[in-house]
């Protein structure tokens, strides 16, 4: 299959407003690397490539993408119609194919999935590194993770106070890998924060979006708010909005980096610095701050004077999705505010399940 993306050139020399934002949703989904080729309908010159191919297929409108496969063409007018029918199951095509690299690699048998997951596993002594670095800074995790990993490593920002890890991985190396996940339901607080970190470091954030088919699904069938109305449901959207994504930044991924602290929830007490994640495919999960209190990250902070989200001064000690927050009390706990309608044991989103 060969996947063509004709863009246009406007008579005054730019690329359309729309191609550009076709272009971002495409990086966005992972899913530029599955186009073959891009070509040009330039309006300045009648020969351009793409603008023979619009004649050719009588075709008005830009952004378009041929699709040539086993003999057949098909256009696709809209970006959401090539995702519906084509990049989709690419994507997933992929992944599989992901998979079995992964298995090939730690040289394991293809029918046994299970197994599949220590593939890193057996080049560190876990027990000794976290033995070593408990006592350690986290820089210095961070050092050494960049050093064994990088660029199969990133840093999974929250957009929140583990804004500290960017600062001191960025002054580590500015080209160190850092992406955050849009939920679609983020705070405005939240965005903001992505642009002013962008613009203070100069640097990429690589932002990871839910697949749109999937839910616009969820939501035909559960209600926008479906989140309230059961632990399955929020589990659902979390699922979708949240894992998915995830998973598919770190299928490519041989380790990642957390903002994880032993104190911020009892589900996370038992933390440590590093792990086999064995619910991503058996990748390494670092968690520098896991030994930090909520004054240290702070101290950080505000020592490093490090850009931080607006809506820690609102009383949001802990931040996620808007309808999912709340702001808490002084003498609530800091995680008080998430999902605060569930019982404490089970709030986690399916991001950070427990890893050996
Ligand atoms: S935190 Fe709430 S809105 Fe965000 S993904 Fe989870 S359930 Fe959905």
């Amino acid at each position: 299959m060969k996947i063509t993306f004709v863009k246009k050139i406007k008579e005054d020399g730019e690329e359309c407003k729309k191609c550009r934002e076709v272009t971002e949703r495409l990086k966005a989904g992972n899913e530029l690397t599955l186009i073959d080729k891009i070509v040009y309908a330039d309006m300045r010159d009648a020969d351009s490539v793409g603008l023979k191919l619009a004649k050719e297929h009588n075709i008005d409108i830009a952004p378009f993408f041929i699709v040539e496969s086993e003999g057949n063409v098909t256009v696709y007018k809209t970006y959401m119609e090539l995702k519906k029918k084509i990049l989709k199951k690419a994507l997933e095509k992929a992944d599989i194919e992901i998979e079995e690299r992964r298995k090939a690699n730690a040289g394991i048998d293809s029918g046994d999935l299970t197994q599949s997951k220590t593939k890193t596993k057996p080049a560190f002594d876990i027990e000794q590194l976290n033995e070593e670095f408990e006592r350690k800074m986290p820089q210095e995790l961070l050092e050494w993770g960049l050093k064994e990993f990088h660029p199969c490593i990133a840093f999974a920002w929250s957009g929140a106070e583990d804004v500290a890890i960017l600062d001191m991985l960025v002054k580590i190396n500015p080209k160190a890998r850092i992406f955050t996940l849009d939920t679609g339901r983020l705070n405005p607080e939240t965005y903001d924060l992505i642009d002013r970190v962008r613009e203070r470091y100069g640097i990429d954030i690589e932002v990871m979006f839910p697949d749109a088919a999937e839910v616009e699904e969820m939501v035909r069938e559960h209600g926008v708010n479906l989140f309230y109305q059961s632990v399955e449901n929020r589990q659902l959207c979390c699922n979708l909005r949240k894992v998915q994504p995830l998973k598919r930044m770190l299928s490519s991924l041989d380790a990642w980096i957390t903002g994880l602290r032993r104190g911020q929830a009892v589900t996370r007490t038992v933390l440590k610095k590093i792990e086999i994640d064995e619910s991503f495919g058996g990748i390494i999960k670092l968690n520098p701050l896991a030994d930090w209190s909520h004054k240290d990250v702070w101290d950080y902070i505000h020592k490093n004077n490090v850009p931080y989200n607006e809506l820690h001064d609102k009383g949001y000690p802990s931040i996620g999705c808007a309808p999912c927050t709340r702001f808490v009390k002084p003498d609530e706990d800091i995680r008080a505010g998430r999902w605060w309608w569930e019982s404490p044991e089970g709030k986690e989103c399916g991001l950070h399940v427990k890893s050996k």
